[in-house]
């Protein structure tokens, strides 16, 4: 088969159904030759991702749990134990007390704000950690990220924290891993209606607004971002690493609505 992945094993982790970023990144993926791997969260997650797995070729699905350091040991030794390296990994997980994505930053409790960083930010450091070994011959990891790391975006509160602090560890990974030929960035999507998009409040506004102001005028589908995607997982960006790169539709290049496009 062919296509611009064909030949590479990659491992996606944060499906949890059909409308998942990591889904679409995974189809794009797959379409393009990749054989692909994929961790879901918990037991109750299983049923709904084997079957897109399935549609895909895939038979590898682990159970991971990234906030549990033996969880993602065990994880990753069995994945070892069926393949003999690893191309890819696609990184789309956050979590954060929905309670304290609406009002002010300013009232994150500790026990959020670490649980939040966790997940969201620490995960990735704690997948590269693991997936080196198994990258003999290079690879490129990805994360998924949203311009509230870079700039306040109502209700995304300590997310926004915990992003930017995700958008830091990929450009210290860069350095850290590029002379192993390993290569890491991250893809800033604009919103997209997912499980996770819709625990922060006022979703609707949010999507409504980008779309109106977004220079393509619209927002942009899974499919788009899963081809964005492609490029940063496979040989064509072979020069490109500690990127934050923007699939938003122009979103993030806006630094103040057109009169005309506002009813004030
Ligand atoms: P989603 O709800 O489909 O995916 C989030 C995933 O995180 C789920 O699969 C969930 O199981 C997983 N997860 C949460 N806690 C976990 C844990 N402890 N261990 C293992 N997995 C865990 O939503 P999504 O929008 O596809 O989110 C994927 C990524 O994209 C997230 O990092 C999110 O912040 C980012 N993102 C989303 C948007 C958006 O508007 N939806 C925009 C930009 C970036």
């Amino acid at each position: 088969q062919g296509g611009v992945l064909a030949g590479k094993r990659g491992l996606i982790m944060g499906v949890a159904n059909e409308k998942s970023i990591a889904w679409g990144i995974a189809k794009a993926a797959a379409d393009q030759g990749a054989e692909l791997a994929f961790t879901y969260q918990a037991d109750s997650f299983a049923k709904r991702v084997r079957p897109l797995a399935e549609s895909v070729g895939s038979d590898l699905l682990v159970r991971c749990d990234v906030s549990d350091d033996a969880d993602l040991d065990r994880a990753f030794q069995e994945i070892a134990e069926h393949w003999d390296g690893l191309d890819f990994i696609v990184h789309a997980i956050a979590y954060s007390d929905k309670t304290q994505l609406k009002g002010r930053y300013l009232d994150t409790t500790r026990q959020n704000f670490r649980h939040t960083l966790s997940i969201s930010a620490y995960s990735f450091t704690a997948v590269a950690q693991r997936a080196q070994p198994l990258m003999r011959e290079g690879g490129s990891l990805l994360t998924l990220t949203y311009l509230g790391a870079e700039r306040v975006a109502p209700n995304y509160n300590v997310m926004g924290v915990a992003k930017a602090a995700l958008e830091a560890s990929v450009r210290y990974m860069a350095a850290d891993l590029g002379p192993r030929g390993i290569r890491v960035n991250a893809l800033s999507a604009g919103p997209m209606r997912t499980l996770a998009g819709s625990a922060i409040a006022d979703a609707r506004f949010t999507f409504r607004w980008s779309a109106e102001q977004a220079p393509l005028h619209r927002n942009v589908d899974l499919e788009e971002v899963g081809q964005s995607a492609l490029y940063l997982l496979s040989d064509l960006s072979a020069g490109v690493t500690g990127e934050v790169h923007h699939v938003d539709g122009g979103y993030h290049a806006i630094a103040m609505p057109h009169p005309d496009r506002v009813n004030t």
